[in-house]
């Protein structure tokens, strides 16, 4: 799920990565250091990444210089993601000059995507694996020699489903119930890097998320790149989240991310009557103009998307919204972006993640071209973030004086004694911890003031 706080922000976090049998330090052991960059699919990623090398015997490293093995889960949806990765890359070269027997790998999207220009750009790799070849790490780790071991084949078959992810702890789980994509929007990488759709079964799924309840787990986040089309034999996703709702222990359910055109009858059935499943959906627009989403080949129109908005508000009336949106895609005038403006302000979002838009190779936009300049798509963007500030501000100020249940996980980043957690609505709410209260409690706040990106309460 992506947070609200992370408005503008074009780069997506970095995660180390810590395998969860820490600590044995003897050479039968090898210690390897995970990074993660990119989306929660890519986090969850790593996690069954973390239990392959776990069950073949690694333990975790703190630091990548005292690693044995160090691997990087990287990201290719945007070319400012694959710069840091390079960048980073570089700065691995050193510890490979200084330790040459210390194995480094690429995995993920960027392996897939790029994996012969890496190669000439970090000819010390010894291992570069696609998201569908983490099974064969561990062989692939012990096998790397002189020369690079590259498997990037895509597996249609590939979903993890017999593997039981590490998870880092905390209130919320992420679950993966479907991966790849099949839309193939005109922008987008997706597709060809983590291949096509396919949905682990229920019955994996319930017994993932019923042994996550069991150690304490009280809110699941289903994920897919489109996890709304999940269909599984007659189970659609409007099934799958009935299902989960039934697991004993398991509070608050919520998913990301949804297409707009897989956004059936059944799931938002799913979401008005089951209490679990939250008031809050992430419904990447993209553009607010027609002209655009036909070039991105998004499947919908602007009418489209605001008659499922519609739908959805007078299902749901609690529910938030939050979007995706991509400035100076190919082609787009001043009228398109202005277009999108006006849907901002018309659906009022309650956050909202935006980007420049960034070529990719292999995509069926590549060819199309690039006719916003850099300097356009910077102004661009700064004028949808302040917009999206504003209206986020009034949302948030919009709620204060009401009270929301509070799921707890732990001390807030900032303010001595101060707690976070997360309202139904997926906002952040800050508040002074009372004797009694902890991580996993659900605690009922009332709003006293409100930023852009959080809620300062109090317990009511
Ligand atoms: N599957 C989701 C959907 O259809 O809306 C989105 C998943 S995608 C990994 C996350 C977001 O990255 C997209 O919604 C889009 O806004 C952005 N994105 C994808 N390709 C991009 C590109 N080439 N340039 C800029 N942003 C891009
Ligand atoms: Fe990319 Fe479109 Fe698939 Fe989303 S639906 S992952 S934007 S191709």
């Amino acid at each position: 799920m992506r947070e609200p706080r992370c408005i503008g922000v074009l780069a997506w976090p970095k995660i180390s990565f810590r395998l969860m049998n820490d600590r044995a330090t003897d050479a039968a052991h090898p210690r390897v250091y995970l990074e993660t960059y990119g989306c929660q699919m890519n986090i969850a990623d790593s996690q069954t990444v973390s239990a392959v090398l776990r069950r073949a015997g690694y333990v975790s490293a703190d630091r990548a210089e005292d690693a044995d093995v160090i691997l990087l889960n990287t990201c290719a949806i945007r070319e400012h993601a694959e710069e840091r990765v390079l960048g980073r890359l570089g700065e691995l070269s050193r510890i490979k000059h200084a330790r040459p027997e210390v194995k480094i790998g690429l995995l993920g999207c960027m392996a897939q995507h790029n994996r012969a220009a890496i190669m000439e750009k970090a000819a010390f790799l010894d291992v570069v694996a696609g998201p569908d070849s983490y099974r064969r790490l561990p062989e692939m780790i012990g096998r790397a020699g002189d020369d690079a071991l590259i498997d990037v084949r895509l597996d249609r078959a590939e979903t993890y489903a017999d593997i039981t992810p590490d998870y880092g702890g905390g209130v919320r789980a992420y679950v993966t119930a479907m991966r790849g994509c099949d839309k193939f929007c005109a922008f987008c990488v997706v597709p060809y890097v983590r291949g096509r759709e396919r949905s682990i079964a229920p019955a994996e799924l319930m017994r993932e998320i019923g042994e996550l309840a069991g150690r304490g787990v009280k809110e699941v986040v289903l994920l897919g790149q489109t996890v709304n089309a999940y269909r599984f034999g007659d189970a659609d996703f409007g099934a799958l989240l009935k299902m989960v709702a039934s697991i004993g222990g398991i509070e608050r359910i919520r998913f990301t991310s949804p297409h707009p055109g897989d956004m059936s009858d059944s799931v938002i059935e799913a979401m008005a009557t089951e209490p679990k499943v939250q008031p809050y959906l992430h419904l990447p627009i993209q553009s607010g103009s027609d002209r655009i989403l036909a070039a991105m080949e998004r499947g919908y129109t602007v009418a489209d998307y605001l008659d499922l908005v519609v739908r959805l508000r007078a299902a749901i009336p609690a529910i938030a919204l939050s979007t995706d949106i991509i400035a100076g895609f190919h082609g787009e005038e001043d009228s398109d972006f202005e277009a999108t403006m006006e849907v901002m302000r018309a659906v009022g979002y309650d956050s909202a993640f935006m980007f420049k838009y960034s070529v990719r190779e292999h995509t069926r936009a590549f060819r199309l071209g690039d006719s916003v300049s850099r300097e356009e798509k910077g102004r661009r963007l700064s004028a949808l973030i302040a917009l999206q500030e504003e209206i986020s501000l009034a949302r948030n100020r919009a709620t204060v004086g009401r009270e929301f249940p509070v799921l707890v996980e732990g001390q807030a980043r900032r303010g001595e004694g101060m707690m976070a957690g997360k309202t139904p609505q997926f906002k952040t709410a800050i508040f002074a911890g009372v004797e009694g209260v902890a991580a996993g409690d659900t605690v009922n706040v009332r709003v006293d003031s409100a930023s852009s990106h959080s809620l300062m309460c109090s317990i009511a």
